[in-house]
């Protein structure tokens, strides 16, 4: 449907999203990765972790959920009295789908002692079984806020907890095998050959990245001649604010480089790592499909309530924790 659709058609579609929007009070949260003309007509554009954040926030009763279906559950669990919808049901993500709340039980009664620190990207079963929720923005410190003895189960991503033990140097820190297939492709070939032909650019690697630890580990050992940033996309949107001067390349999902392009005022400052990094379940969301969701308030994004209550607990942790932060 996009692909056939004229800029005109799309800028029709976004006065009708504008004027339903205002008509129902709807409050639209969108990711990093959405398109362009998702990004525009939303209320708010961050990373999962800011869009929980802001959830919590709003008191519009109609809250929109442009993101993967993780998110609007966990907008939902955040607004048990507020209807959460999402343009797209089959939004899915392969990271919040490489572990399910079977697995994880099973894993914790091989640890039953352990803290099990959940990344965002998992379902509200997974959640529900969880301590704590974290984002790559606060792993770091989630990690370091629990008491060295205690063992850990860090699921699901193994390059972000691989990125986590390194930095923290935990040891008894067991790690998923969990990827997401867009962040894992990138090797650290693709970030050596960028860094010889964009020699004085800084390199903004998401921690998801199938190349952030072997990155560290290269840097460390002089084997990488580069300015590497790790960061989350909330982090990376920061860091070119703050610097809007430097070229950049960025290894993420294509969808970030327009919002960072918002950012710094033109795009001819910023490159993607790969232009094959695109994430489909963020794709299947489209503004006819947003039109079509804020028309029939559908569809509606509903968690059971015994899940969403222990879901809440480790994200509300998240939550407080971040806010500390921020
Ligand atoms: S980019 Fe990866 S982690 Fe993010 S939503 Fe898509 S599949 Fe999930």
């Amino acid at each position: 449907m996009l692909a056939t659709m004229s800029a005109e058609e799309i800028r029709s579609l976004q006065r009708k999203v504008l004027e339903l929007k205002r008509r129902k009070d709807a409050y639209i949260i969108a990711h990093n990765y959405q398109l362009p003309e998702i990004q525009d007509v939303a209320d708010y554009v961050g990373d999962s972790l800011g869009m929980a954040m802001e959830a919590k926030r709003t008191d519009h009763p109609l809250v929109v959920v442009c993101g993967v279906h993780f998110m609007a559950e966990t907008a939902a669990i955040l607004l048990p009295d507020r209807k959460v919808i999402t343009p797209e049901r089959y939004a899915g993500c392969s990271l919040a789908d490489s572990i399910t709340a079977r697995q994880l039980a099973e894993w914790k009664r091989e640890h039953p002692d352990a803290v099990v620190v959940a990344y965002v990207n998992t379902t509200a079963e997974v959640k529900a079984l969880s301590d704590y929720t974290v984002t790559s923005s606060n792993a770091v410190d989630v990690i370091n806020a629990i008491p060295e003895d205690r063992e850990i189960l860090f699921l699901p991503d193994m390059f972000l907890g691989m990125y986590v033990r390194e930095i923290t140097g935990r040891k008894n820190m067991y790690i998923w095998p969990g990827e997401c297939h867009v962040h894992a492709r990138v090797n650290p070939q693709d970030i050596s050959r960028a860094a010889r032909e964009n020699p004085d650019a800084v390199m903004l690697v998401h921690p998801e990245c199938g190349c952030s630890t072997n990155c560290l580990y290269l840097k460390a050992k002089g084997e990488l001649d580069v300015d590497i940033k790790i960061f989350s996309t909330g982090g990376m949107v920061r860091y070119v604010k703050e610097h809007p001067d430097n070229d950049y390349v960025v290894a993420t999902e294509v969808g970030i480089l327009y919002r960072l392009q918002k950012e710094v005022g033109s795009g001819d400052r910023l490159k993607p790592l790969r232009e094959d990094m695109v994430c489909e379940y963020m794709k299947m969301i489209t503004i006819d499909k947003l039109v079509r969701s804020l028309e029939e308030e559908r569809y509606e994004v509903k968690v059971p309530p015994e899940i969403a209550e222990k879901a809440r607990v480790p994200i509300e942790r998240m939550l407080a924790i971040s806010s500390r932060k921020r």
